[in-house]
């Protein structure tokens, strides 16, 4: 099969290299920055507990000091999806998402603990049962009835994102009932200063609660709602052409105006939300497939779901609305002269990128290729007259195992296609299983994880 691929000319003529603003946050001192703040909530805290506590005390400053980190912990949460570019060239999606993830099952614990040891808390000193001293609570006590809805909503949003429950449901359900999210710490909101010890009396400590929750709203704001649109303005990208790479993956070719100035790197994707009927309401992410040019740009879709499946028909003259750039996939994360780039299926889409830009001498740069069948190989021409060009490597690893006689992705087989394995930097992206066994053998053959770098597809 032969294509005629728009493209096709940045494979001679070199694409010019993002000018990218020198902001990407260092995930060590993401993290430093993240227990620090908590450090200095547990000393707001400690400021104002009990010196000779009671039991009644000691339940109910449990049940404090967890609201307290609570009330951090869902600003941290919102901030790291904020889409903050610093964070996301810096740390990347994939991580930030894992670290949402991670962050919101303690967020949920501190919630539920907060609730009960209040309760206990309160029901002991005034004597009373648990249930009575609930109802009391929620009725009597100023925003509480708020701050227990908010509650069940964060325990429902704890619920759905379970790796059993998420499995089960449509990715637009989950994200519609993720966002009840943003209703919930609107709804706790007012019961930390009107109940909260640590506020009632404290106005420097309200002011500094409130400015916490305004900056990570206003980034929210700006960076999930606003840039976007400034971004479609801006640039007023559209769809020129849509061609089949194979059977079940198309490249989806669009222009638009100064697009280096949307700072993309080689290795990063976007959001692409497409102004089409029954498309328009989601923005799915997919990997850039060439570096961006002024006045065009490539991704490349496996045709899986009601989305990629849709975007195959998408008429020429669609208007595109791109969200991004985001992800740490990029050259950024090289520490080597050497480089090594194994993919597979349609993870090959961001590799394909960085085969052509990354910033190694010739020769220093291997591309190992790994699909079962011929059929599957997409951009075969371009991977060729690019290593034909910068004397760089290409490998196509064709054939399943049985068929082949060995493992592709086994140690030596690594060792003998990419002499000195040890000393490359690795960046992998592909399908689940192909990615399971390279690391493996990578591990195996002693390549410091420090120097593997992954990008997933799955959410
Ligand atoms: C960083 C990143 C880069 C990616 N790059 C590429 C690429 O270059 N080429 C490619 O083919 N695929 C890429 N993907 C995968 C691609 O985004 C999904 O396969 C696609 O969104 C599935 O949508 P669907 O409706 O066709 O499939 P469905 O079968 O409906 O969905 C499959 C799964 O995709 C996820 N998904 C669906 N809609 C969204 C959404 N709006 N936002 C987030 N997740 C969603 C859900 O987990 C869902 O279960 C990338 C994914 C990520 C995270």
């Amino acid at each position: 099969m032969t294509f005629d691929r728009p493209v096709t000319r940045s494979l001679t003529e070199r694409a010019p290299q993002p000018q990218v603003p020198p902001s990407r946050a260092h995930p060590g001192a993401v993290l430093g920055a993240i227990h620090l703040g908590a450090a200095m909530v547990l000393l707001l805290w400690w400021g104002n507990a009990e010196t000779s506590p009671t039991l009644a005390d000691w339940l109910t400053e449990v049940g404090r000091i967890t609201g307290l980190l609570a009330g951090y912990a869902v600003v941290v949460l919102l901030a790291l999806m904020a889409r903050v570019p610093a964070l996301e060239r810096g740390i990347g999606s994939d991580r930030l998402t894992r670290w949402h993830a991670m962050g919101g099952r303690y967020t949920v614990t501190l919630v539920v603990v907060h609730g009960l040891f209040i309760t206990w808390g309160y029901a002991v000193a005034a004597n009373t049962g648990l249930v009575e001293q609930g109802r009391t609570l929620v009725l009597t006590y100023p925003n509480l009835m708020m701050a227990t809805v908010a509650g069940l909503l964060f325990v429902m949003v704890g619920a759905v994102s379970a790796r059993a429950a998420r499995k089960r449901l449509r990715y637009e359900t989950w994200h519609f009932l993720h966002c009840y999210t943003y209703l919930a710490v609107a709804l706790a909101f007012s019961h930390q200063f009107s109940t909260g010890k640590e506020f009632v009396d404290n106005p420097t400590a309200r002011v500094v609660w409130s400015a916490m929750y305004v900056v990570v709203a206003l980034l929210l704001i700006w960076y999930r709602f606003l840039a976007p649109v400034r971004l479609a303005f801006r640039h007023q990208l559209r769809i020129t052409d849509v061609c089949h790479e194979s059977h079940d993956i198309v490249s989806i070719y669009m222009t638009g105006v100064e697009l280096h100035r949307l700072y993309a790197e080689p290795g990063q994707f976007f959001r692409w939300r497409i102004l089409s009927k029954g498309l328009w309401y989601s923005a799915n992410p997919y990997s850039l497939s060439a570096p961006v040019h002024p006045d065009l740009i490539r991704i490349t879709v496996r045709l899986s779901g009601d989305h990629s499946r849709a975007l195959a028909a998408v008429k020429p003259g669609t208007w595109v609305f791109p969200e991004g750039p985001y992800g740490a996939f990029t050259s950024g994360r090289q520490t080597q002269p050497k480089v090594l780039l194994l993919g597979g299926g349609v993870g090959v889409t961001p590799l394909r990128t960085l085969f052509e830009t990354l910033p190694v001498a010739p020769g220093d740069l291997t591309m190992l290729y790994r699909a079962s069948r011929e059929a599957d190989i997409i951009f075969r021409d371009e991977f060729e007259v690019l290593a034909a060009q910068s004397g760089h490597h290409v490998h196509f690893l064709i054939g399943t195992r049985d068929e082949l006689g060995y493992d592709p992705l086994s140690v030596p087989n690594l060792g003998r296609l990419v002499p000195k394995l040890i000393e490359h930097d690795v960046y992998v992206c592909g399908p689940d299983g192909m990615v399971a066994a390279a690391l493996r053998s990578l591990r195996e053959a002693g390549v410091p994880e420090r120097r593997i770098h992954l990008e997933s597809f799955a959410f």
